[in-house]
């Protein structure tokens, strides 16, 4: 690991006026994925400034802001003590499930809810420094699009890069139209809807994200919705645990009896940013809930995909993800 300084911030405005003196420098919260790509040297920042002693850890409902029943989560909370939050656990049950199909207990003990929006890329070659990558090291190609892509993008990709995001989180939030508060140096605020946050790859796949450097993530929050009863999030990866997903779907319907009347659909591991499955969504809303309706709207969904060499399956694996993770919210989100 290269050297660093370590420094310590202790209100958001000195955090975010550390990071503008210092193009180099970057955030500490939870340091599960920083820590690890600093040791790897994909990551070299100069400068580590530790946010974790900032007062960002609140998850209350906000009235003021949402109508009767919206929720703000801290962007400094812990992932476990946000997934198992009465609230959460009550409302947003999709969040909860989708955070605890993450990383492992210990992880998720340690990992921040901006941290988990800020985690970077698992592709491989991008961990690889004896490799090309476009997203590490702008302009020197691109391993994976003509290598080993199974995990890869089925969405969205450019000849540039072909990654996926890793998040099983931000997979539910940008299903739940999760709204990411953001502060700059003199307490400037900025709200950025969630689909809006991550970026597609196009030609400059370094960029992750629309969070300009110095902004620090200081809230989330969810708008009040009527999706607890039946939503579900199902997560398709190798092996039970430690694992990034293949495909997953975060499947939230509003029912009146089995007619739909309000319907999201989320998908990771297809592409550079959550995906929202908008052209199913498009399909199901008015429809009765039912298998064949599922079945089609996949369909409609998945018309769009273009695999690569590796992972053509993503594409039938998609349909049938998505149909099984709407079928269990059907029916009340059991998995
Ligand atoms: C073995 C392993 C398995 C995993 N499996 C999964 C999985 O299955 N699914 C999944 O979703 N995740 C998984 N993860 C990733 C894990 O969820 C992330 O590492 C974690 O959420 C990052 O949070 P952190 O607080 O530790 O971030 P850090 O490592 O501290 O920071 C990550 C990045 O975010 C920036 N940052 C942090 N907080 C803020 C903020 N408030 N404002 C602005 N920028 C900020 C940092 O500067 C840094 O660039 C896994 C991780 C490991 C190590
Ligand atoms: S897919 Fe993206 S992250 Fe992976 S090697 Fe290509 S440019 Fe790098």
């Amino acid at each position: 690991m290269r050297p660093f300084k370590y420094s310590a911030a202790n209100d958001n405005n000195s955090a975010s006026q550390m990071l503008a003196v210092n193009t180099n420098a970057k955030f500490l919260a939870g340091g599960t994925n920083i820590l690890d790509l600093m040791k790897e040297d994909v990551e070299r920042p100069d400068e580590l400034v530790d946010i974790t002693r900032l007062k960002l850890t609140q998850i209350k409902t906000i009235t003021e802001i949402v109508n009767n029943g919206g929720v703000s989560i801290g962007g400094l909370s812990k992932n476990t003590d946000t997934a198992n939050d009465p609230i959460i656990r009550q409302n947003f049950p999709l969040l909860t499930q989708a955070i605890l199909a993450g990383a492992s207990a210990q992880i998720r003990n340690m990992a921040t809810n901006g941290g988990n929006l800020n985690q970077r890329t698992r592709c491989s070659y991008f961990y690889d420094t004896a490799m090309p990558c476009n997203k590490r090291e702008p302009g020197t190609g691109c391993g994976a699009r003509e290598g080993i892509n199974r995990m890869h993008a089925i969405f969205g990709w450019s000849k540039d890069c072909v990654a996926v995001h890793p998040s099983d989180m931000c997979v539910a939030l940008v299903a739940l139209d999760a709204v990411v508060k953001v502060q700059a140096t003199g307490g400037i605020e900025r709200s950025i809807p969630f689909a809006d946050y991550h970026r597609l790859p196009s030609d400059t796949p370094q960029k992750d994200n629309n969070l300009i450097h110095g902004e620090i993530i200081t809230a989330i929050e969810i708008p009040k919705n009527n999706f607890a009863a039946n939503s579900s999030y199902l997560k398709v990866r190798d092996r039970a645990s430690y694992a990034f997903a293949l495909v997953s779907v975060a499947a939230a319907l509003e029912l009146n009896a089995n007619q739909i009347m309000q319907v999201r659909i989320a998908m990771g591991g297809v592409a550079h940013k959550p995906w929202r499955a908008l052209e199913a969504e498009k399909f199901l809303v008015g429809k009765t809930a039912n298998e064949a309706n599922f079945k089609q709207a996949a369909e409609a969904e998945m018309l769009n995909a273009k695999p690569l060499e590796h992972n053509k399956f993503k594409v039938e694996l998609g349909k049938r993800a998505i149909v099984r993770a709407l079928t269990q919210a059907m029916n009340g989100g059991t998995n």
